[in-house]
């Protein structure tokens, strides 16, 4: 998407909106204003409204509407999910299984549960950021709970085998949530087929607005209530809806499920385009994640030698008109940090600070691709001149050897 000139590469960070939502979105910021538990005419349109959006967005999955929860955002969902199981199922000898490389609403979730007596283990991935399922039957215990894998990663773009997790979660005995903020909309998923019990997503992923999100509960599954009030969602989600979040996020899973096999295949294609020009025209650069197992739109590139320059870089590519970020969003307060997903995947204190993650969406063109192609060689290579100058030549560490 090209906006005065820009080009927005960072669709993991956020998505614009499609003018599509904005436009099914725009009654219900003004004429329609009701609140959806009123009976009269005005509730009850924000109700039907409130509704279909539920129909819409189970469909994404293939579920029913009454398994469909809507939250202020991913991050609830994912506190709604972790928290809501373990106080159902008694937080007495209660063990939860996660993976190291979530997202902070999953991880710092747990380190609550943990504080509250519950027993956490936390699974590494190889060196594709990949969390092999006999890492998972190692781990699981009478005990286990709950297991949380999410669906794809947000720093390195590597899809986890969820299906074959989920399976070994339930012949434990455990119950398995998957954090699919990054992977709904963008890949398949239909809960018919996948022993999933909760999943978690968040409408500005896939081109809907921020700050509302959902989380299918597989029915039969038992949840407590983080937030407490009125009894608005079943009683799982108090507070009076945010009925033109819950209908923009609506549309977006519409929309996203009519055209995500056309969309995925453009965007395979696009990404795969980056990845082998820029093995050759970029040559210290190295692909982070699993070559294949990855969110279609999604790239994470190391850069062998220039790993303290990434923030550098992200910076001088937005001065040349493009937005791209440097590991996730959430870490862009943590600037210099080591990447705790590339720790955790093996990496060393160096190549752990140095990822830049290019991530394209619904309106990005080939054009803007060939553009991005032409500029990023000559921006990356400036930096090094500079850096060359200051520090005499740089360290080159080499890709890592599960690159
Ligand atoms: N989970 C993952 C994997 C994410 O990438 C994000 C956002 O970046 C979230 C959860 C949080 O979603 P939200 O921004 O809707 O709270």
């Amino acid at each position: 998407m090209t906006v005065n000139g820009r080009i927005y590469f960072d669709h993991s960070a956020t998505t614009p909106m499609d003018p599509r939502v904005v436009s099914a979105m725009h009654p219900f910021l003004a004429e329609v204003f009701g609140n959806p538990s009123s009976l009269h005419r005005a509730g009850r349109e924000a109700r039907a409204a409130v509704e279909h959006a539920r129909q819409q967005t189970a469909d994404l999955f293939g579920a029913r509407p009454e398994e469909i929860i809507f939250t202020g955002s991913g991050t609830e969902s994912n506190n709604l999910a972790l928290i809501g199981a373990v106080e159902a199922s008694g937080w007495q000898n209660c063990h939860v299984i996660t993976s190291a490389i979530e997202h902070p609403s999953v991880l710092e979730t747990c380190r609550y549960l943990e504080r509250r007596g519950v027993a956490l283990t936390y699974l590494l991935p190889n060196g594709d950021g990949l969390i092999l399922p006999d890492e998972l039957r190692k781990v699981l215990r009478p005990a286990t709970r709950l297991v949380s894998v999410m669906t794809a990663n947000n720093v390195v773009g590597t899809l986890q085998p969820i299906g074959e997790l989920a399976r070994i979660a339930h012949e434990a005995g455990a119950l398995f949530h998957t954090d699919a903020v990054q992977a709904a909309g963008k890949v398949p998923f239909n809960v018919e087929n996948l022993p999933i019990d909760l999943l978690s997503m968040s409408a500005h992923k896939l081109h809907g607005p921020k700050g509302v999100g959902a989380l299918y509960v597989r029915s039969g599954i038992k949840l407590e209530p983080v937030i407490h009030g009125g009894g608005q969602e079943r009683g799982l989600r108090s507070a009076t809806e945010n009925v033109a979040g819950i209908v923009g996020l609506g549309c977006a899973a519409e929309l996203a499920r009519a055209e995500m096999a056309d969309e995925a295949s453009r965007l395979v294609q696009m990404r795969n385009h980056l990845i082998e020009t820029l093995a050759q025209t970029a040559s210290n650069s190295y692909l982070i994640g699993h070559r294949y197992r990855r969110l279609p739109g999604h790239i994470c590139l190391g850069l062998a030698g220039q790993e303290g320059e990434a923030i550098k870089l992200v910076l001088a590519l937005d001065e040349a008109g493009v937005a791209v970020s440097s590991g996730s969003a959430c870490s862009a307060q943590h600037v210099g940090d080591p990447s705790y997903v590339l720790r955790a995947m093996g990496f060393d204190l160096i190549r752990s600070r140095g990822s830049l993650r290019i991530s394209l969406g619904r309106f990005n063109t080939q054009e803007e691709v060939e553009r991005f192609l032409t500029l990023f060689p000559a921006v990356a290579a400036s930096l090094r001149q500079i850096t060359t100058r200051r520090s005499g030549p740089a360290v080159t560490q080499g890709a890592p050897a599960y690159a």
